[in-house]
């Protein structure tokens, strides 16, 4: 468990005023002029991820449940299962690489209670970025570490650095190179693995337990043959995630350039705040990221060319996705069983994409 508020700090720091509560109790001794505490009723407990965090809603939720551990912990191990998993080519280890042919790797975390954040970007070498971002929260007075800084912090903190890119990363980067040009001095590859362009993928995992703490964590390879050295909006507090503990959490995936365009994680909370439901938020955000996209990025019916979805939950437990176009889906757990179920969404999605 990291940094536990005690029971006091606890209920003190409950009492703050939130107008997503209704139901509130009024408790206190008035007679002896004693401030009245504000009681929040227990919440949901609940973890909620992207399509790829269907074994990790089901870690965090046993972990939670079963094993009291702090959800900041829970959901940092929901997502080392995919991040240690050679065949999820969108996160840690077996990433996607970058133009070079290098791994590298963006991570944020929150951890609602404690109001403390992590994260680490173009992150060489090191499986588990979003362990590291957990070591940047937990024992630094940073926020953000990157590159050549952030490794030798996960040296020192026991990380092994390891050769990430799986030869089914490599194989996919060379058919990329290979096809860049028909002019360059490398024959093209016809055959083999097609993806779309460019590929990419993340997965962010929220968790709320019965005593209505929350954490988050986002963790990506970030999008496949980028330039080196560029980060996404994964490890970016605000965009790729963000958790108020007295409100909820928010996080997402999708092309990173047009979710730090509406900081959308910070965004989506605050929708949150306003009162509107997890699936409204994250659906207002959408609209926003549209609204803000520059003309390149959007197809004659000013509909996105790319991807984006959000993923959030309330104090109360309740959840919801939203993303632009329908045929998705994301991964939940609320106490009864670890699940996919669909999103909401923008636009139906155009045949042929
Ligand atoms: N958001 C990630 C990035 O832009 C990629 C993704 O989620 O697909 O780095």
């Amino acid at each position: 468990m990291i940094d536990a508020l005690s029971r006091r700090d606890f209920v003190l720091s409950s009492a703050a005023v939130m107008p997503l509560v209704r139901t509130a109790v009024r408790v206190g001794p008035g007679s002896l002029g004693a401030p009245a505490v504000i009681l929040r009723p227990p919440a949901r407990p609940c973890v909620v991820a992207s399509a790829n965090g269907i074994r990790g809603v089901a870690k965090a939720m046993d972990l939670i449940v079963n094993q009291s551990a702090d959800t900041l912990d829970a959901v940092v191990e929901a997502v080392k299962i995919q991040e240690l998993d050679p065949n999820d080519m969108s996160v840690g280890y077996g990433g996607l690489p970058n133009a070079e042919g290098v791994v590298q790797l963006d991570a944020s975390c929150m951890h609602g209670p404690t109001r403390r954040a992590g994260a680490v970007g173009a992150l060489e070498g090191i499986k588990t970025p979003s362990e590291v971002a957990k070591c940047v929260l937990k024992y630094t007075n940073h926020i953000m570490l990157v590159g050549k800084g952030a490794q030798d912090f996960a040296v020192q903190f026991g990380f092994q650095i390891e050769n990430l890119l799986t030869e089914q990363a490599r194989q996919a980067w060379l058919r990329w190179r290979a096809n860049l040009s028909p002019d360059d001095n490398y024959r093209d590859i016809p055959e083999g693995q097609v993806f779309p362009t460019p590929p990419h993928g993340t997965i962010n995992c929220s968790a709320i337990n019965a005593s209505g703490e929350i954490s988050s964590v986002t963790t990506t390879a970030g999008l496949a043959w980028k330039i080196p050295g560029r980060v996404g909006d994964s490890p970016i507090v605000g965009a790729g995630l963000y958790v108020d503990n007295d409100v909820g959490a928010a996080g997402s995936t999708g092309l990173g350039e047009c979710n730090i365009m509406v900081c959308g994680g910070f965004t989506t909370v605050e929708g949150l705040r306003r009162g509107l439901s997890p699936t409204d938020a994250c659906l207002e955000t959408l609209r926003r990221a549209v609204a803000m996209s520059e003309a390149r990025l959007l197809d004659a019916n000013g509909r996105p060319k790319y991807d984006l979805q959000y993923y959030a939950v309330n104090k109360r437990g309740e959840f919801g996705s939203a993303g632009l176009y329908a045929g998705y889906k994301f991964a939940v757990h609320d106490g009864r069983e670890a699940r996919l179920a669909d999103g909401a969404y923008l636009y139906e999605r155009p045949t042929g994409r």
